[in-house]
């Protein structure tokens, strides 16, 4: 039998959370950011769900590949770029587009023997992770714009704090960096991110790439995703498989942490570390158990947490335990745990089994 731990995926609400994106920026066209797996909710049945989108955005070269062996012919976009001539072989063969965001990348699309490539070029506002700095962009620009093999360049950035305070500094001078350059190169412009495209119009302008929104999660600290009008895509269920009575005094779990100050009820959860769950998520760390909110207790285990079950009614033995998702937002377990839900999706493990609902 197998475990009965699992993971939801909610096509329908991919397809909601994607026309809620559209909402936003009805203007724009949507590069739906599908890396990591689609955010760890599995890559084909999420692009089938989002097959609305104008195009798809990954760093996984293999992705793409899979995708327009499937069939699928928007744009595809590689967010890092490529690494060799023939990585770059591989773009021209399958129509990928790609960022370019040093100048080997140039080098190497000099030599070039296809033409029609489209290129995302990148600058550097601020992030400090990926693209050319502000006083290096002319020059970039004007390479790949007289190189034939390139049809089309798009202008890029990436912010660091559109999920944060509202007008923050990075932002605006992210913004403002990238608007001075910009205007001097009239070529399509992307700059959004999940929390730009909810929280500043300005920044649609031709592509929006959104990540997290299209999997239901809320950006921001202080508007839960009900708030923007999401729905979680992934809900992570599993059932109580024991039940002990304590003593006061009875500890539970590794290094015996958690100490009963009274008599208890607790539940254990096939649920653990090696699922994705954080292994940090401290005591009190909210759980649903049919339903009604407990909370964690002690230290988790690979394979399986503790519940307490003190103050619930009618839980037995394969009663059904919802870990993030659907009544229980995973933003909720990331703040708990001192962690992002990004990484609470993206690290969910490849042996919860995932069912397609
Ligand atoms: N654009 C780029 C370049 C990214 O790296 C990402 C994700 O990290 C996104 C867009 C999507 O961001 P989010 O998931 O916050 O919407």
């Amino acid at each position: 039998m197998s475990r009965p731990i699992q993971a939801y995926i909610d096509l329908a609400a991919l397809t909601h959370n994607l026309s809620i994106a559209r909402q936003h920026a009805p203007k724009a066209r949507i590069m739906a950011v599908i890396k990591a797996n689609a955010y760890g909710h599995g890559l084909l049945h999420t692009a089938h769900a989002l097959s609305d989108a104008d195009g798809f955005a990954f760093l996984e070269l293999e992705a793409a590949i899979c995708l327009r062996d499937a069939g699928f012919r928007q744009p595809m976009l590689l967010l890092e770029g490529f690494f060799s001539p023939q990585e770059l072989a591989l773009l021209e063969k399958y129509k990928l587009s790609t960022v370019v965001h040093h100048d080997e990348q140039i080098t190497m699309l000099s030599n070039c023997k296809h033409h029609g490539l489209n290129v995302f070029l990148k600058i550097n506002t601020g992030m400090n992770r990926l693209g050319f700095a502000p006083e290096q962009f002319p020059a970039a620009f004007e390479k790949l714009s007289s190189n034939p093999a390139i049809s089309q360049i798009t202008v890029m950035t990436h912010f660091a704090t559109a999920d944060g305070a509202i007008d923050n500094e990075v932002f605006k001078h992210q913004l403002q960096i990238f608007n001075q350059i910009s205007r001097y190169h009239p070529k399509p412009l992307s700059l959004a991110n999940s929390a730009a495209i909810i929280r500043y119009p300005q920044t649609h302008r031709d592509w929006i790439r959104p990540g997290l929104m299209l999997y239901g999660v809320s950006p921001f600290t202080e508007q839960t995703a009900t708030d923007l009008k999401l729905k979680p895509v992934m809900t992570l269920v599993s059932k109580i498989i024991a039940i002990h009575q304590l003593k006061k005094g009875d500890t539970v779990g590794y290094s015996g942490n958690f100490k009963a100050d009274k008599p208890m009820r607790i539940g254990i959860v096939a649920c653990g570390y090696a699922d994705g769950y954080p292994r940090h998520a401290p005591t009190g760390t909210p759980i649903l158990v049919n339903n009604q909110r407990c909370r964690l207790i002690g230290k988790l285990s690979m394979d399986m947490l503790a519940v307490d079950l003190t103050e619930t009614n009618h839980v037995h033995l394969n009663s059904p335990v919802t870990l993030w998702g659907e009544g229980l937002p995973v933003e909720e377990i990331a703040q708990a745990a001192n962690t992002i839900s990004y990484e609470l999706l993206c690290t969910l493990s490849t042996r919860v089994e995932m069912v397609i609902i």
